[in-house]
């Protein structure tokens, strides 16, 4: 059977003289050489920031582990644990007992508190790592000493050291032995706040929110920017993008959303553009306007759920028309993905439920019966001559409303 959590309690393991606290591996980390302890300093802030809420505990680093250590018994450590798995940057983590640095108390506390896997499985193995090379026995001692106390206690086990069903990990450490069972998958992934700041153009569909936390997971910090066009779409509709970018914030932290009204400029395209340039024109205002608000909050970039050849505003000649009004890089994470790809991942992170209620968008509410597939600039261009686009803009960035998501 896989190793699963020790228990199903919601606090740390409180056993006599026990004391239970969470292990976490960095990522990608180990590959960024000089900056890596600033990487280290920005996961640490993040995960404070994410457990915050949970109890009194102390977030620390050494030697390449970070240490959560609840300070009480109050901490919820199930829900930390919950949301140490969202956090990027880790690539994996693990519950672990803290011992004395010395046999005997490793050789007392590992049976109990590896009780409840033990009893579940049929073969297991010891690896042990000695940091502190001061530590009396070797490795491969501490193997036999732990696998043999282990084998006494719970008889029906059998030792496998190719194929087992639990490795149970002892760490000789500077402040102490910690005995700990599987490591558990880790969120992957880039401290967010590493690379910088993005803003997300985020629509109520499947892909915006995949396209956020594809790029958060690359350690982007996010803003996001919403184009509403009521009364053609309704307030549901915008609740439903706050509630998808919340989904996507329980990863990336908070999310600066920018909510830009629209109708105007959609009602103003309708009336003064040839139809088969409808939705290409609206996203060029999308883009423009973007852009502007965009680097006005700090943002180095834009990023939409665009993927190759979709739909019509998605060819390639489509995408150049789009990028050619922007003056920043535009960052497309699911440029080469198929739908079905999208969707698995969209099922992963919780937003493919609430991407598929049937709110309407403003993009649908204005689609031409026969979009261009191969537009040009310069018909592009000469058809947007209709529009007064300057003063659409100011007016459209004048009337946003901002709001945190968290
Ligand atoms: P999605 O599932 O993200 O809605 P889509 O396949 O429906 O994508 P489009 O409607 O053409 O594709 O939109 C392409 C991209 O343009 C979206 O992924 C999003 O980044 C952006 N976008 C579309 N509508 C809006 C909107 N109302 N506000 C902000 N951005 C939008
Ligand atoms: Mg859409």
């Amino acid at each position: 059977m896989p190793f699963s959590f020790s228990g199903s309690c919601k606090k740390a393991q409180t056993f006599k003289y026990m004391k239970e606290i969470i292990l976490i591996k960095n990522g990608e980390l180990a590959l960024k050489g000089l900056n890596r302890s600033n990487f280290e300093d920005i996961l640490i802030k993040n995960i404070r920031r994410r457990l915050q809420g949970l109890g009194e505990f102390t977030v620390k680093k050494a030697q390449s582990t970070i240490y959560i250590e609840p300070k009480d018994d109050e901490f919820d450590f199930e829900e930390a644990l919950n949301r140490v798995k969202l956090v990027f940057g880790i690539a994996g983590f693990s519950r672990a007992c803290v011992c004395d640095k010395n046999i005997e108390d490793i050789l007392e506390k590992s049976p109990e508190y590896l009780k409840q896997n033990m009893e579940n499985i049929r073969t297991f193995k010891v690896e042990a790592k000695r940091a502190d090379k001061t530590f009396p026995l070797t490795s491969p001692e501490i193997c036999r000493e732990l696998g043999g106390k282990l084998l006494s206690c719970f008889p029906h086990l059998k030792v496998d050291v190719h194929n087992p069903d639990l490795t149970v990990n002892v760490e000789i450490r500077d402040f102490a032995a910690y005995v700990r069972g599987e490591q558990i998958a880790g969120a992957g992934g880039l401290p967010v706040g590493t690379a910088g700041t993005a803003s997300i153009l985020i629509s109520g569909g499947i892909d915006s929110p995949v396209a956020a936390y594809t790029m958060a997971k690359r350690g982007l910090r996010l803003n996001a920017i919403h184009f509403a066009s009521p009364p053609y779409t309704s307030a549901r509709a915008e609740m439903k993008v706050k509630t998808l970018l919340s989904r996507v914030a329980r990863y990336s932290s908070s999310i600066n959303l920018a909510i830009v009204p629209f109708t105007e400029i959609q009602d103003k395209i309708a009336e003064n553009c040839p139809e088969d340039y409808f939705t290409l024109i609206m996203r060029r205002m999308m883009m423009r306007i973007s852009e502007k608000i965009a680097k006005s909050k700090g943002s180095l970039a834009l990023i939409t759920g665009e993927s190759l050849g979709q739909v019509a505003s998605q060819t390639l000649p489509a995408l150049v028309t789009t990028d050619s009004v922007v003056n920043m890089p535009v960052l497309r994470p699911l440029i080469g993905m198929d739908k079905e790809e999208i969707i698995k991942i969209a099922r992963n992170i919780d937003t493919f439920e609430t991407s598929i209620l049937p709110y309407e968008d403003c993009c649908t509410v204005f689609t031409p019966k026969h979009p261009k597939t191969r537009p040009t600039l310069e018909l592009c261009e000469e058809a947007e001559k209709n529009l007064e686009i300057e003063a659409l803009i100011e007016k459209a960035i004048a009337e946003t409303i901002y709001t945190y998501i968290d």
